[in-house]
């Protein structure tokens, strides 16, 4: 044991970086563009019926018209919804009182490299059905405001969702050198618009307030279901009625985004939470890129009512429960497993494992294991299988016509593969010779027999 300890010394996960040109470049490239393509897609949709060439012949054209202004308007109800999420957020977890299997409240996360485990609040469930009740209640039973007022500021929405995402990149950027919250878990690569892009601080807290879990995992997921639902009034409201292709999208996507509250305590074991730093990639995706560029379905259906056949929708439901199911199971196994250290079944039998051992930066051997039962025999990242196909019905449920509701699709598959790579060489870095045993078992990273 000591043998190992010693051989690991100095060997800590999660620390090292080195910053070539082309992953230097390309972060540039994603700061200055990724702003610029929410806005594109924004006009597209708003201008051209979502053509994803009409914008840039206008542009070129001189035309500059289309851009989102600024209004105090949506400054107002953005700093309504951030407050709301704030108090939400702090409220202590009813629900785990009431609903069995449920996992709320006090939840502590993965050991992070320098040893700590942090406690967190897990109340988000609580805070999304919180927050739906408000909005129907004052949207259709109390008439405070229009169901369609998410959509009716969607441009100006944009604008304040940019300053939001920006300032607290910015702020906790200057967060990591000045008053850190865990210092030996900050990762400097020596280059200043990297780190900004990637974060400096892994789990930077304001008090007990985690401002990651917080930004990654509210405003903007609980936001999500309510702005399809927007969506769908907004096709109400100029049609006269809701098209099954939008009624597909609203279901499913909220089928995902309930998993995911109802599985929030194993968030904390996902790499969003254990593994990335916060810096802008997360700041700004969770106040813009997140709602919206996951939301392009349903945005893109209100404009372009779609009726699909009984038997496309049945497929397209199909496609997405099988993914979702493969998606939901695959994640419950690893965290039943991890959580039971073994001790559960797997389609019916005892799991099989690889023990592997890891070490953090305060030099103490921590033991763990591998699952090779299960999804995880199937593929190393069967999960990641699973979201993608879940995703692929999002887009289908759209018809074929249009790149546009594609868009998802195609940015979370290579979200998915570069996730991938990172994640196993991560593992590899961390486990060693166990993760290459463990690759050797199962093959293929994402889709059996292909890759
Ligand atoms: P995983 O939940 O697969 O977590 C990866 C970690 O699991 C590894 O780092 C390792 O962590 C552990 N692990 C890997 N293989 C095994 C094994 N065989 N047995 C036991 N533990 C193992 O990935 P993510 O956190 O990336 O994603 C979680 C889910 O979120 C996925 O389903 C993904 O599709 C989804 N997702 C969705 C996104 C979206 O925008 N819609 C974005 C990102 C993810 P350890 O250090 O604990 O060993």
């Amino acid at each position: 044991m000591l043998e190992r300890t010693e051989k690991l010394k100095g060997h800590i996960w999660g620390r090292a970086s080195v910053v070539s040109l082309p992953t230097f470049l390309v972060t540039l490239l994603l700061l200055i563009f990724a702003p610029l393509l929410v806005v594109y897609f924004y006009i597209s949709a708003f201008y051209f019926n979502c053509s994803l060439t009409a914008p840039i012949e206008a542009i070129l054209n001189g035309e500059t018209n289309h851009f989102p202004t600024l209004s105090l308007n949506a400054a107002a109800l953005w700093g309504v919804w951030l407050t709301l999420q704030i108090l939400l957020a702090m409220l202590p977890d009813r629900l785990h009182k009431w609903i069995p299997n449920y996992q709320g409240g006090e939840c502590v996360g993965s050991v992070t490299p320098s040893g700590y485990s942090h406690s967190y609040n897990i109340n988000g469930l609580q805070a999304w059905i919180i927050s739906h009740i408000l909005f129907i209640i004052g949207a259709f039973g109390l008439g405070w405001f229009s169901p369609t007022i998410i959509f009716d500021n969607w441009g100006d929405l944009l604008w304040i969702a940019n300053i939001l995402g920006f300032s607290l990149a910015i702020f906790v950027f200057a967060k990591a050198y000045l008053f850190p919250s865990f210092k030996e878990d900050r990762k400097f690569s020596g280059n200043f618009i990297y780190d900004f892009f990637m974060g400096i601080e892994l789990n930077p807290r304001i008090g007990n307030f985690d401002l990651k879990l917080f930004f990654n995992g509210r405003p903007g997921i609980i936001a999500w279901s309510m702005i399809n639902l927007s969506f769908a009034s907004a096709q109400y409201s100029f049609y006269g009625y809701i098209t099954n292709s939008m009624i597909l999208v609203n279901l499913l996507q909220l089928l995902y985004i309930l998993y995911f509250y109802w599985k929030e305590a194993w968030y904390l074991k996902t790499m969003d939470i254990h593994h990335d730093h916060f810096g802008w990639m997360l700041a700004w995706g969770d106040c813009v890129w997140l709602p919206y560029m996951y939301t392009l379905q349903a945005l893109f259906l209100v404009f372009n009512p779609i009726d699909l056949s009984f038997s496309y929708a049945l497929f397209t439901l199909a496609i997405g429960l099988i993914g979702f199911y493969i998606f939901a199971s695959s994640n419950n196994q690893k965290d039943k497993f991890r959580k039971s250290d073994g001790n559960m079944l797997i389609w019916g039998k005892e799991p099989n494992f690889i023990p592997c051992q890891y070490i953090t930066q305060d030099d103490t051997l921590r033991q763990s294991k591998l699952l090779v039962s299960g999804w995880w025999k199937v593929s190393r990242h069967m999960n990641y299988t699973g979201d993608l196909l879940l995703s692929f019905a999002y887009s289908f449920a759209c018809g074929i016509d249009y790149l546009f509701p594609y868009f998802y699709f195609i940015f979370l598959t290579i979200l998915l593969v570069h996730r991938c790579i990172r994640d196993e060489k991560r593992c590899h870095d961390k486990y060693g010779k166990a993760w290459e045993a463990y690759s050797q078992k199962v093959p293929y990273r994402l889709i059996p027999y292909i890759w």
